[in-house]
C-alpha cells in the first residue's frame, strides 16, 4: 500500500523550529496558495495570517511575480556570482541601493536573513582588522534581539528559549538592554528608553576600544514579541555607535520592504546604518534572496592587491541567483506602481481599529503595533501583568484554534502574531481579526483549565 502524504510527513521530515511531538498531532500539509489565502491537501483554506512567517507581500501568485520568473527561465535558473556577475542581479543591486538609506553603497548577496548576518558581522570584524585595529574584536547586542539561526547570528542572539542550549558554541557579546514599556516600572516611554541608552553609553565608555560593532533590529524586536522601541532610541543607538567609534548593524529582515510603513524601518528615525541585513520581502516572498548593504569606506578597506589579503573570504553556492534577483526586481516595480507603502499605512490604519475590538478582552495585555507588524501579548492577570505559566502554552493553543477558523500564524511565546500580506482587502482583514478574537476568547476563557 503507499503511504499517504500524512504518513510521509510524520515519517521522514524534521521540520524548523517544531517539536515534532506536536506535529505528529496536528499536521499540515499546504498545497497551494492563492492571494492573500493558503490551501492544505484536503482543500481547506486558511487566511494567511503572519504571511508566511513574515515574508508574502503581493499575496500568493501573484501574476506579476510568476511570469518574471518565468521569463527569467527562458534564460537561465543559475549561475554562480564567485568572480563574476549575472544580469538581474546586477540590475537588482543599483534598485536596491536607490531605496536603501544614502550611505549604502555596495551589495552583497546571500540566501537568507542568519546569513546576511553572518555577513555583517564578518565586514565588521574584518574591516577593523583590515583598518589595522587588532583589538576592536567584539559586539554589543541586544537583549532579546533575533538575528536568525547560525552560530554567529545566535551569538549576538538572546531569545532565551531559542539560544541558552547553544551557549557554550557561541562567540561571547556584550548585551545591552532593549526598552521594553509595557513591562517597564514607569510605563514611561521616554524615561525608559532614556534608562537604556544611559547604560549601553556606560558599556561603549567601558568598551569601546574592544568593539567592533553593534547589532540591532530597526524599530521592532520581532521575535523577542514584537516589542516596538520608543521614539529616539534608535536614533539614540546611531549617535552613540558614532560618538565610540563602533560600526551600526541594523537588521532590517523582518522590518524592510514596506512592512512598518516605511520602506526601511530605519527611515521613521532616519538614521544611517553602516551595515544593514535585509531578507523575507526582498522577493515578495518568493526566493529565498537576501543582501548585506555597507558604505563605500566600508568597503574600501576590503579594496587592495589580493596579497594584502584584504578580501572578504566569504559566499555561498546560490548567491545572487537568477530567477531570486529576477522576481526581487519585479517586486520592488511593483512597490512603486501599485504604491505599496501607501497602501501599507492605509491598512495599517483600518487593523489598529479592528484591533480596538480585542483590547477589552481580559487576557489581552497589550497590543503593539508598526505598520502591518502587529503582537497581541496574552497574559494571565491584566493588571499585575502575571504572564500565564510557560507549560499553558496559550499563544501556541490560540494559534491551533485559529487554524481550525481559518486562519494561520505562529505564537511568539504567548504574543500573538498578526502580520498580514499588504495585499489583505478590508474585508479580509476585518475577517482574519474576528478569527483571532473567536480563539484568544475561546482558548484564554478555558485558560484556567489548560493552566491545571
Ligand atoms: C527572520 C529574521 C532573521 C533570519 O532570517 P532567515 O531568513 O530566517 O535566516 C534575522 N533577523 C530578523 C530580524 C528576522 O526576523
Amino acid at each position: 500500500m503507499t503511504k499517504t502524504l500524512l504518513e510521509k510527513s510524520k515519517e521522514h521530515l524534521w521540520l524548523p523550529f517544531t517539536q515534532m511531538k506536536d506535529y505528529e498531532k496536528d499536521p499540515l500539509i499546504i498545497e497551494s496558495g492563492n492571494g492573500v489565502k493558503l490551501k492544505d491537501i484536503d482543500g481547506k483554506e486558511y487566511y494567511d495570517g503572519f504571511s508566511s512567517v513574515w515574508l508574502n507581500v503581493h499575496g500568493h501568485r501573484k501574476k506579476e511575480l510568476d511570469d518574471a520568473i518565468k521569463k527569467q527561465l527562458n534564460k537561465i535558473a543559475h549561475s554562480t556570482l564567485l568572480g563574476m556577475t549575472n544580469v538581474p542581479a546586477t540590475e537588482l543591486a543599483e534598485k536596491l541601493i536607490e531605496i536603501t538609506p544614502e550611505q549604502l553603497t555596495r551589495v552583497f548577496y546571500s540566501d537568507s536573513g542568519a546569513e546576511a548576518i553572518e555577513i555583517a558581522l564578518k565586514m565588521a570584524y574584518q574591516y577593523w582588522k583590515n583598518e589595522g585595529y587588532q583589538k576592536k574584536r567584539k559586539f554589543i547586542s541586544m537583549n532579546n534581539g533575533y538575528h536568525g539561526d547560525t552560530i554567529g547570528a545566535v551569538s549576538v542572539g538572546s531569545v532565551e528559549l531559542f539560544h541558552q542550549v547553544y551557549g557554550p558554541l557561541m562567540f561571547d557579546s556584550f548585551k545591552a538592554p532593549i526598552p521594553n514599556v509595557y513591562r517597564s516600572n514607569s510605563e514611561n516611554p521616554d524615561q525608559c528608553r532614556d534608562e537604556c541608552l544611559n547604560i549601553l553609553e556606560q558599556l561603549l565608555i567601558e568598551n569601546h576600544q574592544d568593539i567592533a560593532g553593534l547589532t540591532i533590529e530597526a524599530m521592532v524586536q520581532g521575535a523577542a514579541g514584537m516589542i516596538v522601541m520608543p521614539d529616539g532610541f534608535l536614533s539614540g543607538v546611531r549617535e552613540l555607535c558614532t560618538k565610540y567609534d563602533v560600526l551600526m548593524i541594523v537588521d532590517e529582515v523582518a522590518t524592510g520592504f514596506g512592512r512598518t510603513g516605511k520602506m526601511f524601518a530605519c527611515e521613521h528615525e532616519g538614521i544611517q546604518p553602516d551595515l544593514m541585513t535585509v531578507g523575507k520581502g526582498i522577493t515578495g516572498g518568493y526566493l529565498p534572496i537576501s543582501a548585506t548593504f555597507t558604505t563605500e569606506d566600508i568597503y574600501n578597506a576590503f579594496y587592495d592587491d589580493y596579497e594584502k589579503l584584504k578580501t572578504l573570504f566569504h559566499g555561498h553556492s546560490y548567491t545572487g541567483n537568477q530567477l531570486g534577483c529576477a522576481v526581487a526586481i519585479e517586486n520592488l516595480r511593483l512597490f512603486e506602481s501599485e504604491k505599496i507603502i501607501d497602501r501599507v499605512n492605509e491598512k495599517a490604519e483600518e487593523v489598529k481599529t479592528l484591533l480596538y475590538d480585542l483590547e477589552l478582552l481580559p487576557h489581552v495585555g497589550e497590543i503593539r503595533q508598526l505598520g502591518l507588524i502587529c503582537g497581541i501579548e496574552l497574559v494571565k492577570n491584566k493588571k499585575t501583568k502575571e504572564p500565564f505559566p510557560f507549560n499553558s502554552r496559550v499563544g501556541y493553543h490560540v494559534s491551533l484554534k485559529m487554524r481550525e477558523l481559518g486562519m494561520i500564524t505562529r505564537p511568539m511565546g504567548d504574543v500573538i502574531v498578526f502580520m498580514p500580506p499588504f495585499a489583505s482587502s478590508s474585508d479580509e482583514l476585518t475577517e482574519m481579526v474576528k478569527i483571532m478574537k473567536n480563539a484568544i476568547v475561546e482558548v484564554t476563557q478555558g485558560a484556567a483549565t489548560i493552566d491545571a
